[in-house]
């Protein structure tokens, strides 16, 4: 679909001026906004197999929840101003979970109770077992709440319908699934969900040095480790990854994985958008109808990131009605990998059909001094405690951006602001998380 035309007139491209990374994640969240509008094609799945899916209905509550008032804590059901007398109370009845509601509770008595029964009628709190004193004869128990403590009506119960009321909205579509998500769903006696078909995600690696990762490489030759890499991401982030053959620095063999790739939903190129005299990309995609939203982004790594889109109808493949989103990503791996998560993995939760879409930040506390030169926003691999009382980040030392060992050490990356010569050890910084 053709984005807003405000769009297209955010990108200079007279002037050769790259955007900053603040242009260009605006431009591409507007993008994925624009893309929101085109819902995806939905699926019904089990419930089992719904997690990282996305939701493509309204999930509603099938009845009040909780469906009875019931009790949080093991202990006595009771009048909360009758206990907060400290007068013995006589023990007439008891509930467990799973018993039918009953009541309804006496004046001045209480009910034995057990976390998840629920409450009888009458009663208005219930008291926790740790903080009552047992007295009366086995034929005629009573319990009292012990001074000082005394209990507010409300207290350790959760009344009918509190979380939600029949009909309630709980989760609208384009909710992401996880683990609380399914509970819900459960809770609701989904056994399936309608889901969002997965986009169709092709990866094509280019490079005269590429060999694929079954294969001991020559002089001069490297393993394509970028293309399982993408995969993972693609595959985390929902979408269904393909990976094509590995393509030269040939126009001819480009434009022959362009032509395979016109049905996917989303391109990822890697490599071949830089500076070099083979690096062949960018006019391949020209040559394919491919219209550019921006051609470099002043961010380290991934500076010559190509965004930009084969428009609808420029194929007669039915699958991508809506047209190829591409994105040339410059082929080192640290680039890659964060451009991916920077720009591509927006898109593509837009194309998932995702509300949510990121990327996702967090702030850290720095470990050590990091001195820059300014001019680009940086997104460099670091390694983050995530731990009490406040995440500590530090920089892993890399050998730039082809240092893949040094990426696997990393658990984020640290983003330097593009104005930034110094962050000072103890200040508080950005992540990038992956
Ligand atoms: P390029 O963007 O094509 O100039 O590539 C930049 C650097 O990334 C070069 O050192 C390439 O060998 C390396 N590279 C490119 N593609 C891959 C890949 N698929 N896997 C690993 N390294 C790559
Ligand atoms: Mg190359």
């Amino acid at each position: 679909m053709a984005p807003p035309s405000t769009i297209h007139s955010m990108v200079d491209r007279s002037s050769g001026e790259l955007l900053s990374f603040h242009e260009a994640a605006a431009l591409v969240a507007n993008y994925a906004q624009s893309l929101a509008r085109n819902k995806p094609a939905t699926e019904s799945i089990a419930l089992a197999e719904a997690a990282g899916r996305v939701l493509a209905e309204t999930l509603r509550a099938d009845a009040d929840q909780p469906p009875f008032a019931r009790s949080t804590r093991d202990g006595y059901a009771c009048r909360a101003a009758e206990a907060s007398t400290h007068r013995p109370l006589r023990v007439t009845g008891a509930i467990r979970a799973g018993d039918p509601p009953a009541g309804s509770l006496a004046r001045g008595a209480v009910w034995e109770i057990m976390t998840g029964a629920p409450v009888p009628r009458g009663a208005d709190a219930v008291v926790m077992l740790e903080y009552v004193e047992s007295a009366g004869t086995p034929t005629a128990p009573t319990i009292r709440l012990l001074p000082p403590r005394t209990i507010k009506a409300g207290d350790n119960v959760v009344l009918r319908g509190a979380q939600a009321r029949k009909g309630a909205l709980l989760l609208p579509a384009g909710t992401p699934l996880h683990a609380a998500q399914i509970a819900l769903a459960a809770a609701c006696g989904c056994a399936k969900l309608k889901v969002f078909k997965k986009p169709r995600v092709a990866i094509l690696s280019t490079g005269d040095e590429l060999v694929p990762i079954t294969s001991t490489p020559k002089p001069g030759q490297i393993r394509n480790s970028s293309n399982a890499m993408l995969a993972a991401m693609v595959s985390a982030a929902g979408g269904e990854p393909w990976t094509l053959p590995i393509a030269r620095d040939t126009a001819k063999s480009l434009d022959a994985a362009l032509a395979r790739a016109a049905s996917a939903d989303l391109l990822l190129i890697t490599g071949g958008v830089s500076a070099g005299k083979f690096d062949l990309v960018e006019p391949a995609l020209a040559r394919a109808g491919v219209r550019f939203h921006f051609t470099g982004v002043r961010i380290q790594p991934g500076k010559p990131l190509v965004f930009g889109e084969r428009p609808r109808g420029s194929t007669k493949h039915a699958l991508n009605r809506n047209g190829t989103k591409c994105f040339g990503l410059p082929g080192n791996p640290v680039s890659s990998a964060v451009t991916f998560l920077l720009f591509a993995a927006p898109v593509l939760a837009a194309l998932s059909g995702r509300i949510d879409r990121g990327p996702r930040f967090a702030l850290a506390r720095l470990g050590s001094d990091v001195k820059l030169k300014p001019g680009l926003t940086r997104f460099l691999p670091a390694a983050c405690t995530f731990a009490l009382p406040i995440p500590e980040v530090d920089r892993v030392p890399w050998q730039s951006s082809g240092d893949i060992a040094a990426m696997a050490r990393s658990n984020c990356y640290l983003v330097v602001p593009e104005d930034c010569d110094h962050l000072e050890a103890g200040s508080t910084v950005r992540i990038l998380l992956p």
